[in-house]
């Protein structure tokens, strides 16, 4: 048994389990891997480490949780979300969920390394679910151990909280403990286990349920437990849609459709690939979830994904994501239509199609605003766009690099030639003896369009500039950066680790002293692992 911790640092904390207190239990109290039926969760204690020490924490976090800002010097701070003691309030469970995993029904899965912590309400009176990653194994680890290294786990802590001050809707991380233990894992499945650095990273969301979470009991046909699951998720997540019935499931569906599109939406303007769409991984609130083989885009390509173990069929490939999206949202869709009360299917079909329309919408609005265009003009834009993704195609073209340089064009010069046009875009080329002169033309082309349209806007160059500036980000976490961190991380040298975090925290704004961070990536880091090429071994 894992000792209370009293210590007054963390008395704020202010737990209010609602998810535990509410759904239905597994009644078995040991700790072994097993199939859990007619629960939601099961109750389980994180794993003790030997040595935790804290390598980085979100101050944002801290001040969500209504935590005093010092709470993480505290030797208290790095024993907690090691796993290694609770503070008062904590209750420790892991929840049952399945999913679809590329593609193919994949039965139970659940909380196989996140053992969840409880909920905080703070004074904002926003519900906080806290949750430990990598903190032991659970009835739901199946043949794995419950662990997490490293570098996965900076990967985790460090892109958490990229992507929020990104304006992505995503999980937020409260901090990243270095357990003090090893942990094996053969990193490319290629028979090489080595022995890594473990880690925890505490995870914070509103929620952590995922589509799978429903989907799970509709695969048994236990309707009692999924129609307690749906209702308890509408009451504490959807509390503005009333009373649950079957006309209120629909609502809900809908909002789960419209939240997935616009997360969607901010995925292809930041350049982000998740890697690992399967619908375990899929938030019901529209967060971006579980950081596993994500990568962002250096050279554009919708083709392109991080993850290895997708190399073959690239399911999860950058351009294929508002796709996939719309799939694990069908798989949703049928978990749910028992509950509906009827045999007819239109209603949900017709809550399915918002996705497209929102996210058509959105990604349009999206377009116009990286274009710095008032308003996407459909007449035009849709060619402007289209064109413009196909050249970016053609040759290798940094996607933020371009989209930021786009932003310094001169609607109001002189007639130029092509070679002038594109001189403001030159540092987004990987190989610039890749633009022809027929590339040229064509971008050359392209781009006084472009003008033109912007010209029609009649918006002054510098409010366009600001407003692109907005959306288009100037550094994020590039696949190679988070792998230096990681490399230095390994030696012990957190600095750059918390470098990046505060980097990060400002991804639109000029930062001049840290330039070399918003470079394109260094040929060096074209094709090493953890750079360009991860798998799920984390
Ligand atoms: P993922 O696709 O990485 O999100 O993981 C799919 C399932 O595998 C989830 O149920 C995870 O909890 C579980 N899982 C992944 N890694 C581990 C691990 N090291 N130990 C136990 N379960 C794991
Ligand atoms: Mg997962």
């Amino acid at each position: 048994m894992i000792e209370k911790h009293p210590h007054p640092l963390l008395a704020s904390l202010n737990f209010d389990n609602s998810f535990i207190r509410e759904l239905p239990a597994d009644p078995e109290p040991l700790n072994y891997r097993r199939q859990v039926l007619g629960a939601c969760y099961s109750k389980v204690q994180p794993t003790p480490v030997s040595q935790p020490q804290v390598v980085a924490s979100a101050w944002e976090v801290v001040k969500l949780l209504d935590l005093p800002p010092t709470a993480c010097d505290s030797e208290a701070f790095a024993h907690i979300f090691a796993g290694n003691a609770l503070a008062e309030g904590m209750e420790t469970y892991a929840t049952c969920y399945g999913g679809h995993q590329f593609g193919s029904w994949a039965g139970q899965l659940g909380d196989g390394r996140a053992i969840n912590l409880g909920e905080v309400v703070n004074q904002a009176g926003e519900r906080w679910t806290l949750q430990l990653k990598g903190a032991g194994p659970t009835p739901y680890s199946r043949t794995a151990d419950g662990l997490a290294v490293l570098r996965s786990s900076v990967r985790e802590f460090l892109c958490s909280e990229a992507m929020f001050h990104l304006g992505v809707p995503t999980t937020r991380a409260l901090s990243l403990v270095l357990t003090g233990d090893t942990v094996i894992r053969d990193m490319f499945y290629d028979g090489n286990p080595k022995a890594e650095l473990g880690a925890v990273v505490c995870r914070v969301a509103p929620s952590f349920t995922r589509f799978g979470s429903f989907q799970i009991f509709a695969a048994r046909g236990d309707l009692t437990v999924l129609k307690q699951l749906v209702d308890y998720t509408i009451r504490t997540d959807f509390p503005h849609l009333g009373a649950p019935s079957p006309a209120v499931y629909l609502q809900w569906y809908e909002e789960v459709c419209r939240r997935t599109a616009a997360m969607i939406v901010h995925w292809q303007r930041v350049g982000f690939v998740h890697g690992v769409m399967n619908t375990d991984n899929m938030s019901i609130l529209g967060l971006t979830i579980d950081y596993g083989p994500y990568g962002w885009l250096e050279g554009f390509d919708l083709n392109w994904t991080p993850n290895t173990t997708d190399a073959a069929d690239r399911r999860y490939r950058f351009g294929n994501q508002p796709a996939i999206a719309f799939w694990n949202l069908g798989q949703l869709a049928n978990a749910i239509f028992p509950l509906l009360d009827s045999e007819d299917i239109a209603p949900l079909q017709a809550a399915l199609n918002t996705y497209q329309q929102t996210f058509a919408n959105g990604w349009q609005a999206m377009m116009a605003s990286k274009l710095g265009l008032e308003r996407f003009n459909p007449d035009s834009d849709y060619e402007l766009c289209t064109e413009l993704l196909t050249i970016l195609q053609s040759v290798e073209t940094d996607m933020t690099l371009f989209f930021r340089h786009l932003a310094d064009l001169d609607s109001q010069a002189g007639p130029a030639d092509d070679a002038q046009l594109m001189s403001p875009l030159l540092a987004a080329y990987y190989l610039p003896e890749h633009i022809t002169p027929d590339y040229q033309a064509r971008l050359g082309a392209w781009l006084k369009a472009y003008l033109g349209r912007v010209r029609t806007d009649a918006v002054p160059d510098e409010l366009r500039r600001q407003r692109m500036n907005a959306v288009n980000p100037k550094y994020v976490l590039r696949n190679y950066l988070a792998q230096l961190a990681i490399d230095q991380a390994e030696q012990g040298d957190f600095s750059k680790v918390n470098e990046l975090l505060e980097l990060l925290r400002h991804p639109y704004d000029e930062q001049p002293d840290k330039e070399a961070f918003a470079a394109k990536r260094p040929d060096w880091a074209r094709q090493r692992a953890g750079c360009s090429m991860l798998s799920c071994s984390s």
